[in-house]
């Protein structure tokens, strides 16, 4: 298939756009490197350095076979601070995109979506019916746009996929995790085992899990973009399918800090700090409709597997 990856610069979208590579798909990249790094864009992709909302018509007034569309605004704590970035940033930029492709008669998106969608769920795992009640506006604007999907592909008869991803880690050789502002916490930790941070603070330890800590469902990247070409084959002509994807299994924060000590053999100091706000005790997704439906198995749930792949990425970058 000839497809249109925007976004393809950053963490996930450069890994699914080498998965997409390996595959035999034709690629072209299509990022404003306002986040991303060009040196991530795989190598046989076509790159467009452009701002997706203004570039997409153009783009897509050739003829391609789908759009998967990774381009957005991603930090949580900014998004509360500067919501106009976010809303314009996500939202009327996939709208821009829903109608280029619209225009053109584009059938096929692939969208990343979150588990923010869903905030706080009383319930879990997390399946695709737990009600959605975003606690920030991140997670808002990735709702809005799954509704605008689901009404464009019901009305112009776009087959469209939202991917709802859990906590994304680990890297895909030489693709990995590159943010400028890291808030993530395997990339915090391994800062520490690099000795680039002297210690990682855990955000409460009065949770109410059996060690104290938040628990995540932990999911590959590798496993993460192999979904998506999935999705993209399993894309039906006006249907919007949202899939959940994660292991199905947590780990707290003292878990994850452990597994580090363990694959970098480093003693990675830790302190106890105050909650971060809006962080929700556990968040496991139930990834069970993926399976059934796209036959999606992940092979790299371990979470040791997990945090060799990110520390050799790093380590690779650092002697780079
Ligand atoms: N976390 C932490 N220390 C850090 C960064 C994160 O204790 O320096 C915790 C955070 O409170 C959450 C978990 O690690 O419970 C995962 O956070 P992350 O930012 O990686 O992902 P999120 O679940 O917020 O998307």
């Amino acid at each position: 298939m000839k497809l249109l990856v925007t976004g393809g610069a950053g963490y996930v979208g450069s890994v699914c756009a080498a998965r997409l590579v390996e595959a035999g798909h034709e690629v072209v990249v299509v990022d404003d490197l306002s986040t991303g790094h060009a040196d991530a864009i795989p190598d046989g992709c076509k790159f467009v350095e452009a701002d997706v909302s203004t570039a997409a018509s153009e783009l897509l007034s050739e003829p391609f076979d789908g759009v998967l569309h990774f381009a957005a605004k991603s930090l949580v704590g900014e998004s509360m601070q500067d919501p106009q970035k976010y809303w314009q940033g996500n939202v009327v930029t996939s709208l821009r995109l829903l109608d280029a492709m619209r225009e053109h008669g584009t059938p096929r998106l692939v969208f990343s979506s979150t588990a923010a969608t869903y905030g706080e769920p009383e319930v879990t795992p997390i399946t695709e019916d737990t009600a959605t009640r975003p606690t920030n506006t991140y997670g808002a604007t990735k709702l809005a746009i799954d509704h605008a999907i689901t009404s464009y592909a019901a009305a112009h008869g776009i087959g469209a996929v939202s991917l709802r991803y859990f906590n994304v880690a680990g890297a895909h050789g030489a693709f990995g995790e590159r943010h400028t502002v890291e808030t993530h916490l395997i990339p915090i930790v391994l800062q520490v085992a690099l000795g680039q941070r002297e210690q990682v603070q855990i955000f409460g330890e009065d949770w109410p899990t059996a060690d104290g800590t938040c628990i995540r469902d932990y999911i590959h990247v590798t496993d993460l973009a192999d979904a998506h070409l999935l999705a993209l084959e399993s894309a039906a002509p006006g249907q919007h399918r949202i899939y959940n994807l994660g292991n199905g299994t947590g780990f707290s924060v003292k878990q994850v800090i452990d597994t580090c000590r363990e694959v970098t053999g480093h003693p990675i100091p830790a302190k106890v700090a105050p909650r971060r706000a809006g962080d929700p005790a556990t968040l496991v997704a139930s990834s069970q409709r993926a399976r059934e439906e796209l036959g999606w198995t992940p092979q790299r749930a371990d979470l040791e597997v997990i945090v060799r792949d990110a520390w050799e990425f790093t380590r690779q970058r650092q002697g780079s």
